[in-house]
């Protein structure tokens, strides 16, 4: 979805993004059940936990990384389990999470409605001015049709992120 103005050399170089540590464990990304089911049949051993979008109360499922840690160390980061060394995710493009695929983008709500918003951290994309006319014009869009087509992982508002644009006001 970000392959235009994320090149793979820059992701690369930089490697934020799709490992965690402790205190980030909400920032895992979150499944749709049937989703899950798929990604069983293919990595029987990664666990995962329920969970729910307080708003919405749709059913998500997130991977279990709580026993990934060999140290006790907060700064240490354990990978996603589908992140393969060198080669990138795993997931083909019908398991991979909305989240993921729009990240450092995310759908957030502020102040009782949704906006496009953007992580200040990811230097990719920084770099660009965040990419603001991309964002606002054709993955708006996606967006947008993603939000009509279904479900969307919806974040709450917190620092760290800056407004793209309104995406209105959703149930
Ligand atoms: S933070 Fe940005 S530049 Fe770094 S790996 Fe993630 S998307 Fe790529
Ligand atoms: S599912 Fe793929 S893109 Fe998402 S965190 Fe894991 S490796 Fe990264």
């Amino acid at each position: 979805m970000l392959g235009e103005i994320l090149e793979k050399e820059t992701c690369a170089g930089c490697r934020w993004c799709c490992s965690f540590r402790r205190m980030s464990l909400g920032e895992t990304p979150r499944f749709a059940p049937d989703a899950v089911a798929r990604i069983r049949g293919r990595f029987p051993d990664v666990a995962f936990v329920e969970g729910a979008d307080g708003a919405s109360k749709t059913r998500w499922l997130r991977y279990d990384l709580r026993g990934s840690y060999r140290t006790d160390d907060p700064a240490e980061e354990a990978p996603c389990p589908f992140l393969v060394s060198g080669k990138g995710c795993a997931l083909g493009d019908a398991d991979k999470p909305f989240e993921c695929k729009l990240w450092p983008y995310r759908v957030m709500r502020k102040d009782g409605e949704l906006v496009l918003a953007v992580a200040e951290e990811c230097p990719g994309l920084r770099a660009q001015g965040y990419a603001l006319d991309f964002a606002r014009g054709p993955l708006r869009t996606k967006v947008e049709a993603a939000l009509d087509a279904g479900p969307v992982v919806v974040q709450d508002w917190r620092a760290g992120y800056r407004v793209v644009c309104g995406l209105g006001v959703r149930s």
